[in-house]
């Protein structure tokens, strides 16, 4: 048996949802302000005769309108269709599947908006009638669902170099080769490595705005879900486990890359990297999904919903694009022909 929550003002039964901006659960009617952190409506929990429609969505039915609430078995919250109520799905967010730690969303729609014109600026390969044609299908508050796991990597790292020098002898051109064996070795800790956790999301979607600052993380609350979507983990800890320490692994790989710059030439000869994990913890992110539609096709653009860090792929205009790289191409040729002029002059 689940139980819905919903959010109403003790004051006068309005609405409430988060408020970025004061980080409060704010009542747009009569203004009044709650806590998230310690915010608790009492009795207003609903006991609800949830129940499988053709194997595939929980049915609920909405405490305030009475209407019919579709969810899916990893939604956490989300809002009736018919009123506009937040609503929590409290089996999804209690027991095994109680998150750790939250980060609050810093920033609004409004701000996913604007920076998606912001990421629109100066962009000269974007087709003109995208600007003035491309709608919002949907701009959708969500909390994504990760794992975050600590971990240690011990490693040693092994490498061939060659530095070379250069000189003139009488008739002579010299180069000297020197042969190098470099060896690495040393301890690095990661913290809060964060792997997506929602079947549903697009990992490479939801890596391109990381990184998200643990250390803004609040005590979990269901509260701050009001008026955003979430949904549970579906994906295994021990598969995201892999995948953290493969990031770890990749990570230490290119710290101590970093430090072998100054030869002419570097290869990895060998490596011994070893990583052991630490804490692992059930956190959710906050982050805006934007879907555009422009000529029947979908665009899919996110921000991180607390650092605002805005990505998403524009379309080309095909011809402008032509028309640049036959620019480049004349532009070239043209170096080249006046080079070879000065050559046959020189
Ligand atoms: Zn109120
Ligand atoms: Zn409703």
């Amino acid at each position: 048996m689940s139980e819905l929550k919903t959010f109403k003002c003790p004051n006068c039964d309005g609405r409430l949802e988060f408020d970025t901006e004061s980080q409060q659960l704010k009542c747009p009617y009569c203004d009044g302000k709650f806590d998230p952190a310690v915010f608790d409506e009492g009795q207003d929990y609903v006991v609800n005769n949830e129940k499988w429609e053709d194997g595939q969505y929980l049915v609920y039915s909405c405490k305030s309108c009475g209407g019919t609430i579709m969810a899916d078995e990893d939604t956490a919250a989300d809002s009736c269709p018919y009123c506009g109520n937040p609503i929590v799905v409290k089996g999804n967010v209690s027991g095994d599947f109680k998150p750790k730690k939250i980060i609050p969303f810093k920033y609004d729609k409004e701000k996913a908006k604007e920076e998606f014109k912001k990421h629109l600026h100066g962009k000269i390969l974007l087709p003109k009638a995208f600007r003035s044609e491309a709608t919002f299908d949907e701009i959708k508050g969500i909390y994504v669902p990760f794992w975050v796991f600590d971990g240690t990597a011990n490693a040693q790292m092994w490498y061939n170099a060659t530095r070379r020098h250069f000189w003139r002898e009488g008739d002579y051109d010299v180069t000297e080769t020197e042969f190098y064996k470099l060896y690495r070795s040393g301890r690095v800790s990661f913290k809060s490595v964060p792997v997506n956790a929602s079947a549903k999301m697009d990992s490479t979607l939801v890596e391109s705005v990381e990184p998200f600052d643990y250390k803004e993380a609040k005590d979990f609350n269901d509260n701050y879900f009001a008026g955003f979507y979430a949904d549970r983990y579906s994906k295994d800890v021990n598969a995201s486990r892999k995948l953290a320490n493969d990031r770890i692994v990749n990570s230490t790989e290119s710290m101590f890359a970093s430090t072998t710059t100054n030869f002419d030439t570097c290869t990895p000869a060998g490596s011994d990297i070893r990583v052991y994990n630490g804490k692992q913890e059930y956190v959710m992110y906050p982050m805006w999904l934007l879907n555009v539609k422009y000529k029947d096709k979908n665009y899919a653009f996110a921000m991180n919903g607390e650092t605002g860090k805005f990505i998403g792929d524009l379309p080309i205009d095909e011809m402008k694009y032509r028309f640049i790289m036959l620019g480049i191409f004349l532009i070239v040729t043209l170096v080249l022909t006046v080079i070879q002029f000065f050559a046959m002059r020189g």
